[in-house]
């Protein structure tokens, strides 16, 4: 078994690590599969490619070694496995490339499921030519960021069909342009395994065409350049209008992953879930959530009197009559998602807690205050569709402890609405304009 070694991890100038692509954006498919490697048993150069694998969330290739023989899978270099491609032998499926999620061993992939997923082709134009931007995934956020990806495929390749396989959950947010979408009734539960069903699918599309790549699917897209409206059709926070629109705030709040006032607090909340109890004595952890984010829009209020606020989050409703407008809900579709996303939209900072259900927030939002766990640390950022490129991304995105209390929350809020006018004309008006946002 080799671990990560030169061998395996080439490390060229123009591409930096992982696979050497002639164009770093695709991962040829057909007619010629992607095997600009060596064996993941021998080394020899440019193993035989066999066919490729739709199993889900990963897309393999299946390789026979011209010099020792060996037959095996091996990640194609797309979404989250990039720079981390697993290679396992076809029958014995025995690791030769370990790498940092070695999937294979996991127990949702030891039998494929039957009858799997339903598949549904829809085509918008045709093209013989395409490429496959796979989003399947089993976190909403990197289905989302995958997603993301097919700005840049419409834009830079407009000669090609893009074809986007995507949960149904997701379609709504599929961008206008592409040639197809390939719809999988699939929850994001269900993603982690091997679905046969889908490999016989794309099997049956793909003889239609002369031509196909792999979209990359980078798992952290650079968002200044996305347009999120081409998304979900709703037009982002104009910064221009930052200073002549009332504030408004609204507050995301999970009730799966809450804000903490204490370490005793998130402690005792550790404990009840481990004892079973969270459905009972876990509601008096999200009234807290509720009162401290009260606090903060009092607070805000007494600061900034034409201050307004709004509130969502998958819960039931109530408890902010008279000082919030409150959007919460227990029912989830595209109906509440683009009821949210025009609130973030009218939203000069959103708050919220780490975690993937604030990429949308923020890539309609002006601003953000984030609470952000200690355990989370090295996510730093990942959940945030970041807009600016320029040194508003300070001013306008702050990162809280997860214990501040409600009176730091409120204090960042106002400063990001009452020195907005100046620090934006230090910073982006009075330069070069290098930079500038807007
Ligand atoms: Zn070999």
């Amino acid at each position: 078994m080799n671990r990560t070694s030169e061998r395996t991890w080439r490390i060229d100038a123009d591409h930096g690590p992982g696979p050497v692509l002639v164009n770093r954006d695709l991962v040829p498919l057909r007619p010629a599969l992607f095997n600009n490697f060596n064996c993941e048993h021998c080394g020899a150069p440019g193993p035989a490619p066999v066919r490729d694998v739709f199993i889900g969330i990963q897309i393999l290739g299946e390789y026979a070694c011209g010099s020792c023989g060996t037959r095996f899978f091996r990640d194609l270099p797309v979404g989250f496995q990039v720079d981390l491609p697993l290679a396992f032998t076809t029958e014995e499926r025995r690791i030769l490339h370990w790498n940092a999620e070695p999937w294979i061993t996991y127990p949702e992939y030891a039998v494929p499921t039957d009858p799997g997923p339903r598949t549904e082709r829809k085509v918008y134009r045709e093209h013989d030519r395409i490429i496959v931007l796979n989003t399947l995934d089993h976190l909403y956020g990197h289905v989302l960021l995958k997603l993301y990806n097919a700005q840049h495929y419409l834009d830079h390749y407009k000669d090609r069909g893009l074809v986007v396989i995507v949960p149904r959950m997701f379609e709504w947010l599929v961008p206008k342009g592409v040639a197809e979408t390939w719809v999988v009734d699939q929850k994001l539960s269900q993603a982690r395994a091997w679905h046969p069903a889908i490999d016989r699918f794309v099997q049956e599309q793909l003889p239609r065409y002369k031509e196909v790549d792999l979209a990359r699917g980078w798992g952290h897209p650079n968002m200044a350049g996305v347009d999120i409206s081409r998304f979900t059709g709703v037009e982002p926070f104009p910064l221009d209008q930052y200073v002549s629109t009332a504030p408004h705030i609204t507050f995301v709040a999970r009730t799966d992953r809450l804000w903490f006032r204490t370490t005793l607090g998130k402690l005792c909340y550790r404990a009840i879930g481990a004892l079973g109890l969270r459905n009972s004595l876990g509601r008096w952890f999200t009234y807290r959530q509720s009162a401290m984010m009260r606090s903060v829009m009092r607070r805000v209020k007494r600061a900034l009197p034409d201050a307004s606020f709004t509130v969502v989050g998958l819960a039931p409703s109530g408890g902010f009559e008279g000082l919030a407008e409150d959007l919460r809900t227990m029912r989830m579709d595209t109906g509440t998602e683009l009821q949210w996303c025009r609130a973030y939209a009218r939203s000069h900072i959103v708050v919220g807690v780490h975690g993937s259900n604030m990429l949308l927030p923020t890539a309609h939002a002006a601003g953000l205050i984030e609470i952000l766990p200690r355990d989370r640390f090295g996510n730093f950022g990942q959940d945030v569709s970041i807009r600016y490129r320029d040194r508003m991304q300070l001013f306008l995105y702050r990162f809280v402890d997860e214990f501040a209390d409600p009176g730091t929350v409120a204090r960042n809020a106002v400063s990001m609405i009452r020195h907005f006018t100046v620090y934006h004309r230090n910073n982006i008006t009075n330069t070069f304009g290098l930079h500038r946002t807007s």
